[in-house]
């Protein structure tokens, strides 16, 4: 019989693991504990457990670890880890420093099946949706390798891995996680609902530090403002007509602006909750100014703010990221037109650890 791995049961079903096996119902916070604060590798390190009730759990169940295949660190600091999974596949998750934050952005699928023209993970193809443990994994992995609890033997790090810097009010562990990885996260929802609910319930993170980035899935984003409510909404836009956005993205045919505007017009957001608008600039593209004052005129009367990301470059790509110029006189636009926009520096383009460069092949 084959081992029930712990960190893939949610709250309910670790309930009913303990109860199949004569424990009381109190093992059930005290595992959660040991898993997801203690992040302990094996049920052999619940030293609050007895040495024979931990004996006879790891007969019959197991404590799965992403196993740390590579780590590269940016001359900017920022970090990309290469995790790999249980049946061989990769993922990777990016760590960007900030002043005050260490924001971490994980994968939700192994590839993605969206075929963004931008984005070098629609060009890897898609392997398979992620478990909800596995996307929860990331941040504990990312912990560990903080606190030196977790190691690569060979890594191609640029510099070498400092000790974290203490973030203003103490913390050195992640602060903030972004769905912006490998992967579209609405369509793997069930997934991603769930390690929603156990970033914020078992490892204590707000859902206000929490944002997810769609391409715009737009019957799903209602659904997710039911089932995880504040978690904030990043849309990744990228053009301002449907002949462009059809160009870029192909879910676009499906998924038109108008409804994806529609379904955020229904989001019952909170005072001082707005969502996110992404727009990759792309040379000749999509960044006139005509462009800038259509942006407007979609994104009126919806609590939002544009983040504007400069197209980053892979090998083997056609498209480019506009002048400095283009991409300011776009910004002033939308500033003048009474859009909250910043232009995003991307960050670790060096190991290509920027937006849309993630692809996870371990060489
Ligand atoms: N699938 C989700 C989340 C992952 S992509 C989504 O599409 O939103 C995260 C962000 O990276 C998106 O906003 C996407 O538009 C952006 N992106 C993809 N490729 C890029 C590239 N080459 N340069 C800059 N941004 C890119
Ligand atoms: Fe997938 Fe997002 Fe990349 Fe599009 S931009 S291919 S949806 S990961």
């Amino acid at each position: 019989m084959s081992k029930t791995n712990l960190k893939a049961l949610n709250k309910n079903e670790l309930s009913e693991f303990v109860k199949k096996h004569g424990l009381p119902d109190y093992r059930v916070k005290q595992l959660i504990h040991w898993i997801y604060e203690k992040k302990v590798d094996s049920i052999k390190d619940i030293t609050e457990l007895s040495g024979t009730l931990r004996e006879k759990l790891s007969d019959v169940a197991y404590i799965s670890n992403l196993q740390l295949l590579n780590r590269q660190t940016s001359s900017d600091g920022t970090e990309k880890f290469l995790f790999g999974l249980e049946d061989g596949e990769s993922i990777e998750s990016v760590l960007i420093p900030d002043e005050d934050r260490l924001t971490l952005c994980i994968s939700s699928q192994v590839g993605c099946t969206m075929g963004c023209g931008f984005c070098l993970t629609g060009k890897i193809g898609f392997k398979r949706n992620l478990m909800a443990f596995e996307i929860v994994d990331q941040i504990i992995a990312v912990n560990k390798v903080k606190s030196e609890k977790l190691k690569v033997k060979n890594s191609e790090s640029k510099i070498p891995p400092l000790r974290p810097p203490l973030l203003k009010g103490g913390a050195r562990g992640v602060t903030n996680i972004v769905f912006m990885g490998m992967g579209e996260p609405l369509l793997n929802f069930d997934n991603v609902v769930e390690a929603l609910r156990r970033i914020t319930e078992f490892l204590g993170f707000s859902r206000r530090r929490i944002t997810l980035s769609t391409c715009g899935i737009a019957p799903k984003i209602p659904e997710l403002y039911k089932k995880a409510p504040h978690v904030n909404l990043a849309i990744s836009l990228n053009a301002a007509t449907n002949n462009v956005r059809d160009l870029l993205m192909p879910v676009n045919k499906k998924y038109p602006i108008e409804t994806i505007i529609s379904a955020c017009k229904k989001i019952p957001l909170s005072p001082q909750h707005e969502i996110t608008f992404e727009y990759v600039m792309l040379d000749g593209l999509n960044d006139s100014p005509d462009d800038a004052k259509r942006l407007v005129k979609l994104l009126k009367n919806i609590p939002s703010k544009v983040n504007l990301i400069p197209f980053n470059p892979y090998d083997g790509g056609k498209l480019k990221r506009p002048s400095d110029d283009k991409v300011l006189t776009f910004q002033k636009i939308l500033i003048g037109g009474d859009i909250t926009v910043f232009i995003r520096k991307s960050k670790g383009q060096d190991i290509l650890a920027a937006c849309g460069q993630l692809k996870a092949r371990y060489k």
